[in-house]
């Protein structure tokens, strides 16, 4: 695999990253995850504009225009042939000489990482079509989830409680409220309304959460963006989940019990075959 390391396309194997960066020393760097669909980008104005954000909301600006962003990101699909998959993108503040609480000095150029996952039929994932299991978790995560920061340790640590547990995922509760998945926002339908987590700090702003959305009131749905709580979705007609890289995914089980028919709903399964063809049509 070719990926590219601050200004240069090398093979993985000769990747270099300082000792001393602030991402590996101190989770100082956000990151940007976009599905790449026949070789073509999904929503990259959306995560790029979300990259300008996080790295806002940090003090950091963008390294580069949006446009060489792009044009870094068209690189590695041809130069790895990749036709499915995503590419992972990294900025961190950089590498200082040293290990330091206080932030480098200004002008410490930061460290840009970008690199590709292959996925062959990442669309057509039979997961889709049988739904997945999640569990509940406490969400003990720091309180700017909106910054799309590479803190993921205790996300990860929930993925390997529902691993554990026999399931795919897990929700995370605080105050009695669902936030949001470990990747992924959440999603409950009731009597025809779909519900999500209103916008704040306590969740990522997922860009396929606002694609999704978008097309779900153009198709006239009825949406509700509100906290709800896990009862209410072991209760719910429907559960989905949505990110750049599961789409919509049917969730059919919380802590054990079935949602609904225990069987992906008809909105989520509407929605994900909306959301695939829309946002194809505009793919760069
Ligand atoms: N919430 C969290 C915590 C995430 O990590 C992610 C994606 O990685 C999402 C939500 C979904 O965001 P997006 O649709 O932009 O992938």
């Amino acid at each position: 695999r070719t990926v590219y390391v601050n200004g240069e396309y090398v093979p993985e194997a000769e990747a270099k990253v300082s000792v001393f960066d602030r991402a590996f020393l101190m989770a100082d760097g956000v990151y940007e995850v976009t599905s790449v669909l026949g070789g073509r980008l999904i929503d990259f104005d959306g995560h790029a504009a979300r990259l300008e954000r996080s790295l806002g909301e940090l003090g950091m600006g963008m390294p580069m225009s949006r446009d060489e962003l792009l044009t870094i990101h068209r690189e590695l699909v041809v130069r790895n042939d990749l036709t499915d998959g995503m590419i992972y993108l990294q900025v961190t503040r950089g590498a200082p000489g040293d290990r330091d609480f206080a932030f480098p000095p200004e002008g410490t150029p930061q460290t840009v990482v970008l690199f590709t996952q292959s996925k062959p039929g990442l669309a057509d994932s039979p997961l889709a079509k049988q739904g997945i299991r999640v569990i509940s978790i406490p969400d003990v995560r720091w309180g700017r989830r909106d910054i799309k920061t590479v803190q993921l340790l205790y996300p990860s640590m929930g993925k390997m409680m529902a691993k554990k547990a026999g399931a795919d995922d897990a929700w995370m509760v605080e105050d009695g409220a669902v936030t949001e998945g470990t990747s992924n926002n959440a999603y409950i339908v009731k009597d025809g309304t779909i519900v999500t987590r209103n916008l704040g700090t306590e969740i990522l702003h997922g860009i396929t959460r606002a694609a999704v959305l978008r097309f779900a009131r153009e198709a006239q749905m009825k949406v509700e963006e509100r906290a709800f709580t896990i009862d209410e979705a072991k209760a719910a007609d429907e559960a989905f989940i949505t990110s750049a890289s599961m789409f919509v995914m049917p969730v059919v089980e919380i802590d054990g019990d079935a949602v609904g028919s225990g069987a992906p709903g008809p909105v989520a399964t509407r929605l994900r075959e909306i959301y695939l063809e829309e946002s194809r049509k505009v793919a760069v």
